[in-house]
């Protein structure tokens, strides 16, 4: 039988029932899987270098026999050596690995074999050795066939599958496979771009021919992703990604919703006369867009993001109004209690006079008043509700709930947002954060979302100034801070706790509250808020601050400053190398929100490095938090920006987030328009075709979130 793409991998020669778990562990579970999993490196093995000709601390691929070999431990540090010495017809040199005794095992005298490493002057050998080379056994001549004489493939090795059974197992694969295979890309696009061919394209990233470049050429090609092979599966991976996407939302578009909402005449005049301020162009552009998804026949599924004080809530309020005006209730979900309880008093105060009404839910709301919350709700005497997850409770039932407001939605699960919608029938979701997500990302996690962006801050914002302190000049930070405060003004501390570590570093955190405590003096307040207290402590002394009782707050977790305190000017932020930069943003928006300008003083530890210390200073020339999330993108990249927990993100073989930006771009615009070109002319994917490719492609991409 001849191999297929679809052949699982336990099928393969070489691969047994052990192998292929350890596969099935790195998601490689067929033929397709593991001819996508690429090489990480290549190695011009057509031109070994001579011994003779190495020099110190350069790169060096050599080919030779292994003449002596022999195991020590050394006197001084007691490491295990093993040490052989292999000749080519230029000379010999002395190969040290440590800590590998076993090696003897593999190593004979008379093995040919190829070693890859940067030889160093070691003063133990006369003159250079190579330690811990990277390292191949060529035992016969048809070993000598596929690992030398080409540019060959190394692969980082997964569990115990070494880079060369890697190498021979799919070799041995791609020999068996068939030449014809079926390309899921449209013939359009192949003929358009010029795509190479899929079959071959899998064989030349994995064994390439020479294109008659120079051999350097290729191979920085190569390494770089840049053959047309490589861009071809970058593009298929990218185009195919975002086709799921584009066909779960035409899906959705299939679904008329239960109830339309109508743009009655007085929503415009309600809207208008709640606000005691102007829109910004930005806040009544996003707003009309919102609008016009309530109107429209189709669900609303709307990211919006902006920065802090871009005015997010505002605009989502306004959008309520159009909601109460048909009859139909809203509810608006907040990360934590005191976040929750922020937006209910701020938006109660914007729906004063309105005759609207608005209740508050979350966990510390117990017994009558609980119970007369969720009467109201069911009876939809309350217009709308502000709470926590307390919102999903199972007995939370509504009367005609249309619209779901999530606020920060990356502090939720799915699971948690899918939970509250479906407390409606179909009800319309408007997702808000403010931590501003890079376009690709944006298109990676929420491609199947519509996204508004507020790119703009109200008017008369006062300045903030943002500088980077080493520890040694903590004392001038007191100085500053006892300024603010003897005018007035109140102060954010902000001290990074480390999970694993999270004892040790409470303990630190209460000690930087006795500290802040002395240099301040007693004539002012200061309180700790971590993560550690309860609720109904935590909300008191937030409560404290809020009110000016308190003049300092020391907090450990970033989620207990999202909160609103105007009088707050100076934002002290210790190791402040431990956060990521977009955090790091999203802590400054706290200060400037009132009269005031603000300072952001960002700590960093002694240690840090240079790199480390500099890596902050794009936060003290821009305060565009979408350019500081790029930039904190490209530092850390998509696995830790997004978080680990639920992160979303696809599992891709080829796209790279960040240095594939562009392709994406280009991919999706390619998805739109082919799926847009088949509607027009009735042709393309068939229904079946289509619900089956979705379940491929959640599969495939591993999204066990989306939809
Ligand atoms: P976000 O939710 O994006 O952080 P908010 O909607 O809470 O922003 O608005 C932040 C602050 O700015 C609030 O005090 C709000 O009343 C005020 N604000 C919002 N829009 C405007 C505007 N167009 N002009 C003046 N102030 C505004
Ligand atoms: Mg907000």
């Amino acid at each position: 039988m001849p191999l297929s793409l679809e052949t699982p991998v336990l099928e393969l020669k070489k691969i047994g029932v052990k192998r292929a778990e350890m596969l099935s562990q790195a998601h490689i579970h067929n033929l397709e899987d593991l001819l996508k999993y690429r090489p990480f490196r290549y190695e011009d093995r057509t031109q070994f270098q001579k011994i003779a000709d190495l020099k110190a601390d350069e790169v060096a691929l050599i080919e030779g026999v292994v003449s002596v070999t022999g195991r020590y431990t050394t006197a001084m540090k007691k490491m295990r050596v093993f040490e052989m010495t292999v000749a080519d017809e230029s000379g010999s040199l002395a190969v040290k690995f440590f800590n590998q005794p076993y090696l003897d095992r593999l190593f004979k005298k008379e093995h040919t074999v190829i070693l890859y490493g940067i030889p160093r002057l070691d003063d133990y050998s006369d003159g250079l050795a190579l330690h811990n080379p990277e390292y191949e056994v060529l035992a016969c001549e048809s070993d000598r066939r596929l690992h030398t004489g080409r540019i060959v493939p190394v692969y980082r090795r997964i569990g115990r599958l070494t880079s060369r059974m890697l190498r021979q197992v799919i070799f041995q694969s791609l020999e068996e496979l068939p030449q014809k295979l079926e390309d899921p890309l449209p013939e359009s696009i192949l003929a358009k771009y010029r795509f190479p061919d899929r079959r071959r394209a899998f064989q030349e990233i994995h064994f390439p021919t020479s294109r008659g470049n120079s051999k350097e050429n290729d191979l920085e090609l190569l390494h770089l992703q840049q053959t047309v092979f490589h861009q071809r599966f970058i593009f298929e991976e990218f185009f195919l990604f975002q086709l799921g996407f584009q066909l779960s939302r035409e899906d959705r578009k299939k679904v008329s919703k239960p109830r339309l909402l109508e743009m009655k005449d007085p929503v415009r005049k309600i809207m208008n006369s709640m606000l005691p301020f102007v829109l910004t162009s930005a806040q009544e552009r996003v707003r009309e867009e919102i609008i016009g998804d309530l109107c429209s026949p189709y669900l609303m599924n709307r990211l919006l993001q902006g920065d802090v004080g871009s005015g997010k809530t505002v605009v989502a309020v306004q959008a309520m109004i159009l909601v109460f005006v048909n009859g139909c209730q809203a509810a608006l979900m907040a990360p934590t209690e005191i976040l929750a309880e922020q937006h209910y008093q701020t938006i109660g105060r914007l729906l004063e006079g309105t005759g609207y009404q608005i209740a508050f839910l979350t966990g510390s709301v117990k017994g009558e008043s609980r119970k007369s919350v969720l009467r109201g709700l069911r009876a939809g005497k309350i217009d709308l509700v502000v709470g926590t997850h307390a919102l999903i409770q199972e007995d939370v039932d509504f009367k005609e709930l249309s619209l779901v407001v999530i606020d920060e939605q990356h502090r939720f699960g799915v699971l948690q947002r899918s939970r509250l919608m479906k407390k409606g029938v179909q009800p319309e979701t408007l997702v808000m954060t403010a931590t501003p997500i890079p376009r690709s990302l944006a298109l990676t996690l929420y491609g199947d979302l519509d996204v508004s962006i507020l790119d703009e801050l109200p008017p008369g914002r006062p300045q903030i100034q943002t500088i980077v302190r080493r520890e040694t000049h903590r004392q001038e930070v007191y100085t500053t801070a006892r300024a603010q405060l003897s005018e007035g003004r109140q102060v954010f501390v902000v001290y990074p706790l480390v999970e694993e570590s999270e004892k040790v570093e409470l303990k630190a955190a209460s000690e930087m509250v006795t500290h802040w405590q002395d240099e301040v003096g007693p004539a002012f307040t200061v309180v700790l808020i971590h993560g550690k207290l309860s609720p109904a402590e935590k909300s008191l002394r937030m409560q404290q601050f809020k009110e000016g009782r308190a003049q300092v707050l020391v907090s450990t977790t970033v989620i207990e400053v999202g909160i609103d305190v105007p009088n707050a000017t100076l934002m002290v932020i210790e190791h402040a190398e431990r956060f990521g930069l977009s955090q790091l943003h999203q802590l400054r928006g706290r200060i400037g929100r009132g009269a005031h300008p603000g300072l952001c003083v960002l700590l960093v530890g002694e240690s840090t490095t240079p790199q480390g210390a500099q890596r902050l200073d794009t936060l003290c020339r821009t305060r565009d938090g979408f350019r500081i999330a790029e930039k904190d993108l490209e530092i850390r990249g998509p696995g830790e920006f997004v978080g680990t927990r639920q992160s979303g993100l696809p599992e891709l073989f080829f796209g790279d987030l960040v240095r594939h930006r562009d392709q994406l771009e280009l991919a999706r615009e390619e998805a739109i328009h082919y799926l847009r070109e088949c509607l027009e002319s009735s042709s393309g994917p068939g229904p079946q075709y289509r619900s089956d490719f979705l379940v491929w492609w959640k599969k495939h991409f591993r999204l066990y979130n989306v939809g």
